[in-house]
């Protein structure tokens, strides 16, 4: 396969929307391996536990080191050569941006590691650093309950940036965010009718002329960047 991607957490029924539509067929094709694996396989205990309360105190529990542990060491066993790009998804992780996910599909092999209640053991992205690369991944600035639909979000951004993936690829390449717009929004979209319900489609959309549309195209992608995310227009602003 192109990609090889593992996915360690507590709800493995979560990730079955991983299988649909263009990841699924790309897995269909052998394009992409997807296999997702159940942390409390890597327990001893009776009571499979994965999670205890924190030192130092304070509310909630902190996921185990052992069973990450374990569950690492049998995924990516630490004498084999090629070892994958560890994702921790997280709110205290680098933004997960559009140059981020092409980052990630230009990387052979991904494993996620589904953090829940108050977060994992800080040691086991200590240990994992020791052979492999490490990168925590914040969707946002909020907080979900678990990393996994962070895993659903990241992953169908990163699949459609392979080759073969997406039906028409320059559609990837003209999105919003990417070169083709300055980093920049795209613009607003219409298809037929040229009229609806008393609203029309702006004229020079219709007029054939690729040079004004493309100009139009530029000025409509700069307008709504301006109103919407003016950060994006001046990178090194105030956020
Ligand atoms: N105590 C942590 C903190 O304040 O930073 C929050 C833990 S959160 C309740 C549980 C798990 O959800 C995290 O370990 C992570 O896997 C996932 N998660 C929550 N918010 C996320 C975000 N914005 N981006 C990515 N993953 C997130």
């Amino acid at each position: 396969p192109d990609l090889s991607v593992d996915v360690v957490t507590i709800f493995p029924e979560y990730l079955a929307p991983l299988r649909e539509s263009l990841l699924g067929r790309a897995i269909a094709r052998g394009q992409v391996r997807v296999d997702v694996h159940d942390l409390r396989t890597w327990t001893t205990d009776v009571h499979r536990t994965v999670d205890d309360t924190p030192y130092g105190g304070g509310p909630g529990m902190v996921m185990l080191a052992e069973p990450w542990g374990q569950a690492l060491d049998s995924i990516a066993p630490p004498e084999r050569p090629d070892q994958p790009r560890l994702i921790v998804p997280t709110p205290t992780g680098r933004p997960f941006t559009q140059a981020v996910a092409a980052e990630l599909a230009a990387t052979p092999w991904l494993l996620f590691a589904c953090g829940r209640y108050e977060g994992i053991d800080s040691r086991v992205t200590e240990y994992a650093a020791r052979r492999m690369v490490v990168d925590e991944i914040s969707l946002g600035d909020y907080v979900l309950c678990g990393g996994e639909v962070a895993v659903l979000v990241v992953m169908e951004a990163v699949a459609r940036l392979i080759p073969g993936v997406l039906g028409n690829a320059a559609s990837a390449a003209e999105d919003s965010f990417t070169a083709a717009v300055d980093g920049l929004l795209e613009g607003p979209v219409y298809t037929k009718p040229a009229s609806w319900r008393g609203l029309a489609v702006p004229d020079v959309l219709l007029s054939g002329h690729h040079g004004r549309i493309a100009e139009w195209r530029r000025e409509q992608s700069v307008r709504r960047t301006r109103s919407r995310r003016p950060d994006l227009l001046d990178p090194d602003g105030p956020a």
